[in-house]
């Protein structure tokens, strides 16, 4: 019963979720796709929270003009400005995400809150030590030395070193409770893309704000952070399952259409981890010892394409992916990990 209440209560969306504009959810709640300046994401969804205190922003874009220009279009059309809006809500510190909330706030003092587990990445940030320090690291001890030499070969950009990075106004805790005049808002730590995402609930109204914890069409990756957590795949299935056992609600992301059920989406990914475990278990038992074996042994993408065909960074994304699954494997006791000579090696426990 409750369900059909909130698909009944979706309002009609855009055949095309990255059609520009403030396209209306449900009542007071809209969300407005912000071109990326990226290969292969092509938007972002910022949500737009009518308020009578002033607006709430989930999520705000990567900054640029060309976003500021876009957001405040959507916004105008809704009767509001840039101006009126009280406070960005980010849901994890990615460019994507959080800067264009920093822009916001050098213009206009538009306050900025985001999980506070983000601050490691934060505050590690500099570009002094190239754009993937970490995984660099992490990546010889996947037992990829040559991969680990071209990403520690990345330049840092000029945009890189002009894009608003550090912390914010305020930091969200687990559990947090945000009252606003007309709804309150409820803050759930879901590490795992990061390790201080977010996702923020309107219980009363079913819908949750996502960010990139559930996305509608894709598996959000793991291993792009400034500072990562020992076992990021580990958390992020832990908060797959916390939002599972949330009531369902509709699925507000920041990347793709919204979606009536969280919870199919959930069921969806939480299946698609466990085939992943299956196969990298396979791959282990067949005789590849370390994360960058595996990952050259397994097709990636749709198109089924081999890890030396892909760019470099994509290719780092895959092998740490790879890790994080055999480290999840070691945890259930499914392979064994040693280290030698600074490389980690598995095999299947007896
Ligand atoms: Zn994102």
């Amino acid at each position: 019963m409750r369900e059909r209440t909130l698909a009944l209560r979706l309002r009609d969306q855009p055949d095309d979720w990255t059609e520009p504009g403030a396209h209306p959810v449900v009542d007071q709640v809209y969300r407005v796709p912000l071109t990326l300046p990226l290969d292969g994401l092509a938007a972002v969804n910022v949500y737009v929270i009518e308020d009578p205190g002033g607006l709430i922003l989930i999520d705000a874009g990567w900054a640029g003009p060309e976003t500021e220009k876009a957001l405040g279009e959507a916004l105008r059309s809704l009767g509001h400005g840039l101006g009126d809006i009280d406070q960005v809500i980010v849901t994890h510190a990615h460019w994507d995400h959080y800067t264009q909330a920093l822009a916001l706030r050098a213009s206009l003092g538009t306050r900025v809150r985001v999980g506070r587990e983000e601050r490691h990445t934060i505050e590690d940030f500099d570009l002094a030590d190239g754009v993937w320090p970490r995984q660099v690291g992490l990546l010889l001890e996947c037992g990829a030395p040559e991969l680990a030499a071209r990403v520690a070969a990345v330049p840092v950009e000029q945009d890189d070193r002009d894009m608003p990075f550090g912390p914010p106004d305020a930091w969200l805790s687990d559990g947090e409770r945000i009252a606003l005049s007309d709804r309150r808002l409820v803050v759930r730590a879901t590490p795992g893309h990061t390790r201080g995402h977010v996702v923020v609930g309107d219980p009363s109204a079913g819908l949750l704000f996502a960010g990139d914890h559930v996305l509608p069409h894709i598996t959000p990756s793991l291993g792009f952070e400034r500072s990562p957590e020992t076992y990021p795949l580990r958390s992020y299935l832990d908060s797959l399952r916390l939002v599972r056992e949330l009531p369902d609600a509709l699925l507000l992301s920041a990347h793709g259409p919204v979606t009536r059920s969280v919870h199919t989406r959930v069921d969806e990914l939480i299946a698609h981890h466990e085939e992943r475990l299956d196969e990298v278990l396979r791959q282990v038992a067949s005789g590849a010892e370390t994360a960058y074996a595996v990952a050259r042994a397994m097709p990636w993408t749709r198109r089924q394409r081999r890890l030396d065909d892909l760019p470099v960074v994509h290719q780092m994304t895959a092998v740490l992916e790879i890790d994080a699954h055999l480290d999840v494997l070691a945890q259930q006791g499914a392979v064994i990990g040693q280290r030698a000579g600074g490389v980690r090696r598995f095999a299947p426990a007896a």
